[in-house]
């Protein structure tokens, strides 16, 4: 990323101030405020890690849970069309039953016939039943078979849905293994946190506590960094916050590297601190 000229330290320009910041970091003290919160974020960021992969687990049953709906949504689906086979089947058979009554009814009143032409129209009604009659046996035996292949696919899908449930027992069973063994070490991890905060400034662990919560990949401090370029006037130096990577006025640097006060990034919020010079 580019640095942003209107915050970064230049070192042709500005060498008095480069000679501070030498001085500076000479005058460093040996040890800083800061210092004592490096053992801590670093606990931290180990209690971040484990708490995301944590968080994770409960998404791998996911893919499972779907294979479970998808499943109970395929028997769901057999099921009703077999409601309404079966459903169809018993409206035929009322038909059935109602051409039947019709037919007896209508032989009675042929046999009452006292006209020849008058008996032929009621032989004549007979048969139109019995052919309507006869079509709607031949659905009905047809709907009978369909409703057996559809049991038969039924069967099938209740095992579907059977090895499913399990293959979500199993991995649920896993996964919460795995969780209860992440939770053991986040909770050993915790408990070893009162043996670093009591080292450091009640203020200072207020700030980092408040920073911490607000970020959401475990860092509430960050480095400052430093970097070359080479410009047209010659080397430059840049600052930067590690955790950022937005430039660090040199105002700002000074005040770091002095060591007194605790710097917060302007950009991002956390804490800063310069590593220990390099030892020439
Ligand atoms: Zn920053």
């Amino acid at each position: 990323m580019a640095p942003d000229p209107g915050l970064v330290y230049h070192g042709a320009p500005e060498r008095g101030l480069k000679m501070g910041l030498a001085i500076a970091e000479k005058r460093m003290p040996p040890t800083r405020k800061i210092d004592a919160l490096l053992p801590l974020q670093e606990l931290d960021l180990a209690i971040h890690r484990l708490r995301v992969r944590r968080d994770e687990l409960p998404r791998k049953l996911a893919g499972v849970e779907e294979k479970v709906a998808r499943a109970k949504t395929s028997l769901d689906a057999v099921a009703a069309e077999i409601k309404a086979l079966k459903l169809e089947a018993a409206k035929r058979e009322s038909s059935v039953k109602e051409f039947d009554d019709r037919i007896l009814k209508l032989t009675v009143q042929a046999n009452q016939a006292r006209k020849n032409d008058e008996y032929q129209v009621f032989l004549k009604e007979i048969s139109g039943a019995k052919a309507e009659k006869s079509r709607i046996e031949d659905g009905q035996l047809d709907l009978l078979y369909q409703v057996d292949e559809k049991a038969k696919l039924e069967k099938l899908r209740v095992e579907d849905l059977k090895s499913a449930e399990q293959e979500h027992a199993v991995e649920k069973r896993k996964i919460e293994a795995e969780i209860a063994e992440l939770d053991g070490q986040i909770a050993a991890a915790e408990g070893n946190r009162p043996g670093l905060t009591g080292g450091v400034d009640r203020e200072i662990l207020a700030a980092y506590d408040r920073i911490l919560a607000a970020k959401d990949d475990g860092l509430a401090i960050a480095p400052v960094g430093k970097y070359d370029v080479i410009e047209d006037e010659g080397k430059a130096t840049y600052w930067q916050c590690e955790g950022c990577n937005v430039g660090i006025t040199s105002q700002d640097l000074n005040v770091l590297l002095l060591g007194k006060d605790v710097l917060c990034c302007r950009n991002c919020s956390r804490i800063l601190y310069a590593k220990a010079p390099e030892k020439k």
